[in-house]
């Protein structure tokens, strides 16, 4: 007989053991090798059964072990050094609070946004890059002591588990997970009554969702669930599965995350008196409407107009996006978003004025990313590259201003060091210190560290035994026909590593470009490479499983097979053998379509050696002595022709490079080339890869510049709100008429040289506006006589001097000529109000002429 429903009943521990509940709680456990340690020795067997997972263990472990456990001395104490660690991590004052001492200013709270979290596979809420970088984010605000407040949804499936059919074709399962059996607790009033967010639907609906509390360390992670039995059905299945369903249901997610997600962190603060975030952080696009429920907020609870609310929000809003490809923004039709905020959703604020915030080219659509710029004073890309791309890419929002002052800049990614590495690389090396190389590195000989990549790599080889037989078992093989995989791959082959999702410009088979000599570098007899492959395709996209299957299929080939691996069901648990044993991480997306990569840091944590375009981050990190960079072929149009140059320029490293490097050894069998490589890589890339350092970045240049400028307007009684809102309409009342009358260029010195003083004169038509409400700019650079494109532009402040003539107000500057050669220059007018970021933050400008 089946089961209609399952849950899972928590075990009753004896009173000594009772600590283990306190570590199973908090997920710190899952970057911290003794806490593991300890739940392992509870019963490794069924620690192994459980994969690892201490909530799962302690429902496992039978009443009498846990007695016969409670007797034993020097377990429980144990128990109870770990809790008391656990205790001190949690309580001790760390670096924000030693930051916040020097500059109150810091927020007492930030709420950062995200539609996954990926903080371990026991919790399986993310679908890939985005949502482990989220986790890493978190992991690393609770080590530096940051007032995080996480908010996301709970998925009843979470991200689809994979399978291959026998013909290499990818299967989907979407495994129901019980809350009950996860590391989570429900969000309760002070009385013990749970919580429950509500959020207006149209025709009168109403959506409820209870609030699921992860804790990470020192950091709350708050989880929206909307399968409970006060939802009408189809409101039930809004928190199904990630990335699953069609636009209504996608925009149904993102209001219960943006405008619930809101309400949970109020109700949050509320029930434990948390201070409320001074700074809400929005992890990509998908939960821009936070900041529509905040104006909502603004408007019924301070009387501020939906301008003054606007103003408000976007001073303590931080947005970055991912995405560096307009396909990959989230957009939804405008009549989707009309019937969701047309009535009940947000009551007083005003529809028109919504729409206007996710306008773009396209009147018909509402993007995401276009309202997570008008909403946030602060955005960012996620590496120095993408940062560029950010503002090539949304650069039609900043018309007339030159790419590089579209004011988007950039956060480089990071990864939870103390999650991704190896035990026996801390152990041997100890936590990388941010910013400078690795002391104990240099007290280890080329043979210690040589030995290190060997255990690394030895285990990873027996993952993938394991792996490759329950694959084909999964497949419909029969235990019997299996004999094979008990020798796939070699602990002494050189390994590489190729796992990530499957989208097109990640390009997952450019290794098969050409077949034959991807196969004669595995089979080589002197210089063998072995390849392991993984990675999950959307499951609406059959393009990107037939590319799966051209791997697979390759990869069933016996005469390769032992060299070539596809590892079904790429998520944590697998991608961390992989970042620890393979010695090359290979990645050759489409530059520069990697708005950073993560993975190729991971590898990197463990002295894996990057081979790669320089897309992402590894634009920036690549500094020949760290791996390899394939060379791009990004100006070839035709992306057949584009492919075959880059595959080509992929083989010929390996055989030319990469294996002569890992295969040439000295008398004790060391490859000293390569662990010269793997000794800077772990120097100088273990600690820039660190997602300490992108938070303590995200602190210090955007939470902190948030929080002061939230501070700042909210004062007396949002006073700055006010002003700005009253600068900004006065702006747009008059700007269109705003007019540079004549430029006199009659300071031009009679013979220039460089250094000499130019002096530049302008009149400007204010149209209303006063002389302070404007900055006026003399711009001059080199032109190179056909365009007339400024080049290497110096700007300098004109002053205002006076007196109304016939063409308006009067500005004058003295520049000294910056450049020899062509020059040329031009005068222009931008906003100016102390409460605004940048003088291009509010996409205005007149140029003369
Ligand atoms: C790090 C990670 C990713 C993201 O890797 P990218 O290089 O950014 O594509 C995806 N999935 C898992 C399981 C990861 O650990």
């Amino acid at each position: 007989m089946r089961a209609l429903r399952r849950f899972t009943v928590r075990a009753q521990l004896p009173e000594p053991l009772a600590p283990l509940q306190e570590l199973a709680a908090n997920l710190r456990w899952s970057w911290h090798p003794p806490t593991q340690d300890l739940f392992a020795s509870l019963d490794p067997q069924a620690w192994e059964q459980v994969k690892g997972d201490p909530v799962k263990l302690l429902g496992a472990v039978s009443s009498q072990r846990l007695l016969e456990l409670a007797e034993d001395a020097e377990l429980v104490a144990r128990v109870r050094a770990e809790a008391d660690n656990l205790r001190d991590y949690l309580s001790k004052p760390r670096w924000y609070q030693r930051q916040r001492e020097a500059d109150p200013g810091l927020p007492a709270a930030i709420g950062y946004f995200s539609m996954e979290f990926g903080i371990s596979e026991v919790l399986p809420n993310y679908s890939g890059g985005l949502g482990v970088l989220a986790g890493d984010h978190l992991k690393a605000a609770s080590d530096l002591g940051v007032p995080l407040i996480g908010v996301g949804l709970l998925y009843r499936s979470g991200y689809f588990r994979q399978s291959l059919s026998l013909d290499g074709w990818q299967l989907e399962h979407y495994p129901a997970l019980d809350p009950q059996g996860l590391p989570l607790r429900l969000l309760a009033q002070p009385d013990g009554t749970p919580v429950l967010v509500t959020v207006g639907m149209p025709a009168g609906r109403t959506l409820y969702a209870r609030v699921w509390q992860a804790v990470v360390g020192r950091v709350t992670l708050l989880l929206l669930d909307s399968d409970i039995e006060q939802n009408e059905p189809d409101l039930r299945g809004i928190t199904d599965r990630l990335y699953g369903g069609d636009q209504d249901h996608r925009i149904r997610q993102e209001i219960l995350v943006g405008v619930g997600g809101v309400r949970a962190v109020r109700a949050y603060c509320a029930a434990i008196g948390h201070p409320e975030p001074a700074v809400f952080h929005t992890n990509e696009g998908h939960a821009g409407f936070l900041g529509l429920e905040r104006i909502r907020e603004l408007i019924a609870g301070r009387g501020l107009n939906f301008d003054e609310a606007v103003a408000t929000v976007r001073a303590g809003t931080v947005f970055t996006t991912h995405t560096p490809v307009p396909a990959g923004i989230d957009r939804f039709p405008l009549d989707l978003v009309r019937y969701y905020f047309g009535e009940d959703l947000l009551p007083g604020v005003p529809l028109d004025r919504v729409l206007a915030l996710g306008a773009e080219e396209n009147p018909g659509m509402f993007n995401m990313a276009h309202m997570g710029l008008r909403l946030a004073q602060r955005a960012n890309g996620v590496s120095k590259l993408h940062g560029e791309v950010s503002r090539e890419m949304f650069g039609t929002l900043w018309g007339g201003f030159d790419t590089d002052e579209v004011p988007i800049g950039s956060v480089t990614n990071g990864v939870h060091g103390r999650t991704w590495a190896a035990r026996e690389v801390t152990e041997l090396l100890g936590e990388p210190e941010p910013g400078d190389g690795d002391g104990r590195l240099d007290g280890l000989t080329d043979g210690e560290l040589w030995a290190l990549r060997g255990r690394l790599r030895g285990q990873l080889v027996a993952e993938v035994r394991r792996r490759v037989r329950a694959a084909w078992l999964e497949r419909g093989a029969s235990a019997p026909e299996l004999g094979w995989t008990d020798s796939v791959f070699d602990p002494e082959v050189l390994t590489i590593g190729f796992a990530r999702r499957v989208p097109t410009y990640k390009r997952l088979t450019l290794m098969l470009r050409d077949p034959a000599r991807l196969r004669a570098l595995l089979l080589d007899p002197e210089r063998p490479v072995q390849l392991v492959v993984a990675g999950k395709s959307h499951p609406a996209d059959d393009g990107g499983k037939a590319l799966i299957q051209q791997i697979v299929r390759f990869a069933d080939d016996p005469e390769v097979r032992h060299r070539i691996a596809f590892l079904p069901d790429y998520d944590m648990s697998m991608a961390r053998y992989l970042y620890w044993g393979c010695d090359v991480w290979l990645n050759n997306p489409l530059r520069p379509l990697e708005a950073c990569g993560t993975s190729g840091m991971k590898s990197a944590l463990n002295g894996g050696l990057n081979l790669s375009v320089r897309d992402g981050w590894w634009d920036e990190l690549y500094d020949g002595r760290n791996g390899w960079a394939i060379p791009t072929a990004d100006g070839v149009a035709d992306p057949a022709r584009r492919d075959d140059l880059e595959a080509n320029a992929l083989y010929e490293l390996l055989a030319t490079q990469v294996t002569p490097a890992f295969y040439t050894r000295d008398g004790a069998g060391v490859p000293s080339e390569w662990v010269e490589l793997v000794r800077h890589t772990l120097d100088t890339l273990r600690p820039r890869v660190q997602a300490t350092r992108m938070v303590t970045e995200y602190v210090r240049d955007w939470y902190l510049p948030a929080a002061r400028a939230a501070a700042e307007v909210e004062l007396a009684d949002y006073a700055g709100s006010r002003r700005l809102a009253e600068y900004r309409q006065r702006l747009n009342a008059s700007w269109p008429r705003v007019r540079i009358g004549g430029v006199d260029a009659s300071g031009v010195p009679d013979s220039p040289v460089v250094g000499a003083p130019m002096t530049v004169r302008a009149s400007v038509e204010l149209a209303g506006l006063k002389p302070d409400d404007v900055t006026v700019q003399a711009v001059v650079g080199r032109v190179d006589g056909t365009t007339d494109e400024l080049d290497a532009p110096v700007t300098a402040p004109m002053a205002h001097v006076g007196g109304v003539d016939h063409d308006g107000d009067r500005f004058e500057a003295v520049v000294p000529l910056p450049h020899a050669g062509l020059i040329g220059y031009t005068v222009r007018v931008l906003p100016r109000h102390e409460l605004l970021s940048s003088s291009a933050e509010l996409a205005k400008i007149v140029v003369a002429g």
